[in-house]
């Protein structure tokens, strides 16, 4: 199995840790970088490793319903933003599957999500002498020298060759590790209580086949849940599935091109300027383009699904609007939940072979990754840590390591974070950083 360096003679100048999109597009930016610099320039090369849990590059691989499409334009892919003229742009990958033509013939800007997976598979395939993968990160701790400097990390990591760890010391450390599933508190998850990151792979194995569920439930009124209750309504020829959601209706994502402008380049300068109660009511003004929202196809698709069932008098698809589940009750022959009608309180009990979670994400525990760094870097007056403009984390002054962050910075940087719109940018602005921060070490400035 292959493996990066790793020892106390490999020090490298960034490690990454998680190879979802966003460090993907950061390895690129350093591998076209590296592959840019003249002969004679060959020692400012930079070292990175990038470190992945998952044992293969999958990008929300339980979600990859065959005809779902994705929320940006294929112009926002890995590289394009920031390099147009890279071999790396998702325009390349098509010419080289020989589908340039007839992706041009579709008309669209939002290719299917499997297709886009393809092509994040393609470049980190291009890229892999960059990333370990089954190497989950555990630890990240301090080095510090003589003079009490911290220079160093030392990254510490699942090796994916046994049961053991390795450790990695770095200059620079880029955190990219997503977000991870919300649940309602005390949901327990098994094999007929699910969440949507889970749905294609859950549903393929669901006790008894497709043909033995009679009732699926999905909690949620967002474009995940909206998603499950379509490919349910598909998968599970015989079910009833109830969209049970607080609502009265799903919201449409607003995809306007004035909103749509909250996801540019520029938009990150202008929300990383600004001052905390500004950022807030342009989080509260924007929160549709991405938040509880569906996008309106899909609105207007399960809409006329409900028509044409009440036409046709076989009623499968049940919108239960401005309900809650109150109770799941998870036996072995299925399930008994108790949905909550709000405006009465009226509660009836359905029973249930399945129940999907599509309640979101939220953003993984930074602190408990870098355990005792985190009590070096910087928070504001909400306890949030502080990122500057170029994503490195404000830190106390011995730490002179650096800390980069993608995801985890929408207080900082704007709703356009945890997406893909800006990947391309940002990963170019992390390596001007780097760049910036070890030719001002060299010469000795700063
Ligand atoms: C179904 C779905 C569809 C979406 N579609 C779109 C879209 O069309 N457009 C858009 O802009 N956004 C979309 N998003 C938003 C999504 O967050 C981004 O597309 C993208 O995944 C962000 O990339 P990332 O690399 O920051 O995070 P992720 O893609 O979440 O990657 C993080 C990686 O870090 C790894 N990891 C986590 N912890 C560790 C650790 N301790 N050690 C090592 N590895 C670790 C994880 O295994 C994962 O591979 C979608 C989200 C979902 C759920």
């Amino acid at each position: 199995m292959k493996t990066l360096p790793s020892g106390s003679d490999a020090i490298y100048d960034i490690v990454g840790v998680g190879f979802g999109p966003s460090n993907l597009a950061l390895a690129v930016a350093i591998e076209e970088y590296n592959a840019s610099l003249p002969l004679d320039r060959l020692d400012r090369r930079l070292k990175a490793g990038f470190l992945e849990a998952q044992p293969r590059f999958g990008w929300h691989r339980g979600m990859l319903i065959e005809d779902a499409t994705m929320q940006v334009s294929f112009l926002k892919d890995l590289v394009t933003l920031r390099n147009p003229t890279s071999d790396f742009s998702f325009v390349s990958y098509l010419h080289e599957q020989g589908r340039l033509v007839d992706f041009l013939n579709q008309k669209t800007f939002f290719p299917l999500r499997v297709e886009f997976h393809a092509y994040f598979e393609w470049a980190a395939s291009r890229v892999d002498h960059l990333v370990e993968y089954g190497a989950e990160v555990l630890a990240v701790e301090p080095v510090t020298d003589e003079r009490g400097e911290v220079r160093w990390l030392e990254v510490t990591s699942r090796d994916p060759a046994g049961g053991g760890t390795v450790v990695r010391r770095t200059r620079n450390l880029c955190v990219a590790t997503g977000l991870e599933p919300h649940l309602p508190p005390g949901t327990a998850l098994s094999e007929r209580v699910w969440h949507t990151s889970q749905l294609l792979d859950r549903a393929a194995n669901v006790p008894g086949g497709p043909g033995a569920v009679r009732r699926a439930v999905v909690l949620g009124a967002g474009q995940s849940a909206a998603e499950a209750v379509d490919y349910l309504h598909r998968t599970f020829p015989q079910a009833e599935v109830c969209s049970v959601f607080a609502k009265y209706g799903y919201t449409p994502a607003d995809d306007s091109p004035l909103a749509n402008r909250i996801f540019d380049p520029e938009a990150v300068d202008v929300y990383h300027g600004s001052p905390q109660n500004v950022k807030r009511s342009l989080d509260d003004y924007h929160r549709s383009t991405n938040y509880s929202v569906v996008d309106m196809d899909l609105i207007e698709s399960l809409s006329a699904t409900l028509y044409r069932e009440k036409v046709t008098g076989r009623r499968r698809l049940r919108m239960m609007n401005v309900s809650r589940i109150r109770e799941v009750q998870d036996g072995p022959e299925g399930l008994s939940l108790t949905v909550e009608y709000l405006p009465t309180g009226e509660r009836q009990v359905l029973e249930a072979d399945v129940l999907v979670h599509g309640t979101g994400y939220r953003p993984r525990d930074l602190a408990a990754l870098l355990g005792d760094l985190s009590k070096l870097c910087e928070r504001d007056d909400e306890d949030a840590v502080r990122v500057g403009r170029d994503h490195r984390v404000a830190t106390a002054e011995r730490l002179t390591a650096g800390i980069y962050l993608q995801g985890a910075t929408e207080h900082t940087h704007g709703i356009t974070s945890t997406l893909l719109s800006t990947a391309a940018v940002r990963a170019g602005e992390i390596l001007d950083s780097l760049l910036a921060r070890s030719s001002a070490a060299v010469s000795g400035v700063g």
